[in-house]
């Protein structure tokens, strides 16, 4: 479970996210969606600290974070996965091996037990043939599920992607949300910044509506994408559907 209270975040004189309160609950899918620079990709890096709040306190299953560093915050982060619009992988290392890296340096684990461990999630992604292949011999929606398999390796409870898809070919996008889709049913709380509105519609069970820094609307897709509520959520809906 994830809990923003009255989160603000500032980069210089510029407030950016702004007194948001959000209530994730465990195994909630959510997808946030809003206009470019509203502060979707801020509000997701503070969960992991990929940027530090400014005011407010965010709690991870109950516990208060924004004062963790070092072990504590290491350990925080393995509860959490985060699948980047780029994929950041590592290009002089095989798929395998991209997935594995974490458990080997920072979990300490034999070579060999990792790589049977990122062997599982490759076929869970669907990659079963692909974990000897460089990232530049894979597709971007293949990478993409590298990155995905990645994120899951330390079993987090939680997982964040920020534009999982905008990156894709047109053609790739569908292999990615298919793995997002079965993700979703695991159990496992999916917060995901996008764009992607049949990922928003079909399997996310909230929708989060930003823009300014703020939340303007939190409500069911159904109802989102039917009536929603403020009218710059009209507006936004005007323009993506
Ligand atoms: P997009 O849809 O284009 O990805 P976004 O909703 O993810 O946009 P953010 O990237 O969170 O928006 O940015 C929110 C605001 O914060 C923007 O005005 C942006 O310019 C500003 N911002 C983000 N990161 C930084 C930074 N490191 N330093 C200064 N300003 C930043
Ligand atoms: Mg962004």
């Amino acid at each position: 479970a994830v809990e923003f209270r009255r989160v603000s975040k500032s980069f210089g004189p510029h407030q950016v996210i702004k007194q948001v309160n959000l209530s994730v609950s465990s195994g909630e899918v959510i997808a946030v969606c809003g206009p470019s620079g509203s502060g979707k990709s801020t509000l997701i890096r503070l969960i992991n600290h990929l940027e530090t709040l400014s005011e407010g306190e965010i709690f991870i299953n109950q516990q208060p974070t924004s004062r963790l560093n070092g072990a504590a915050l290491r350990q925080l982060r393995t509860h959490i996965g985060f699948v980047f619009q780029q994929f950041n992988l590592y290009s002089h290392l095989t798929a395998q091996d991209n997935v594995s890296l974490a458990l080997i340096k920072v979990h300490g684990w034999k070579r060999e037990d990792a790589r049977k461990k990122a062997q599982t999630l490759l076929e869970r992604v669907g990659l079963k043939d692909r974990a000897l292949h460089y990232p530049e011999q894979l597709s971007g929606g293949q990478q993409q599920r590298v990155a995905i398999a990645r994120a899951l390796v330390t079993d987090p409870s939680i997982i964040l992607f920020d534009e999982p898809t905008s990156a894709l070919d047109p053609e790739m996008i569908g292999e990615v949300l298919l793995v997002m889709r079965e993700l979703a049913q695991s159990g496992i709380t999916m917060i995901v910044v996008t764009h992607e509105m049949s990922f928003a519609r079909g399997i996310a069970d909230r929708v989060v509506f930003m823009d300014g820094g703020e939340i303007l609307e939190e409500a069911e897709p159904e109802a989102f994408f039917t009536r929603p509520a403020h009218p710059r959520a009209q507006r936004f809906l005007q323009k993506v559907l």
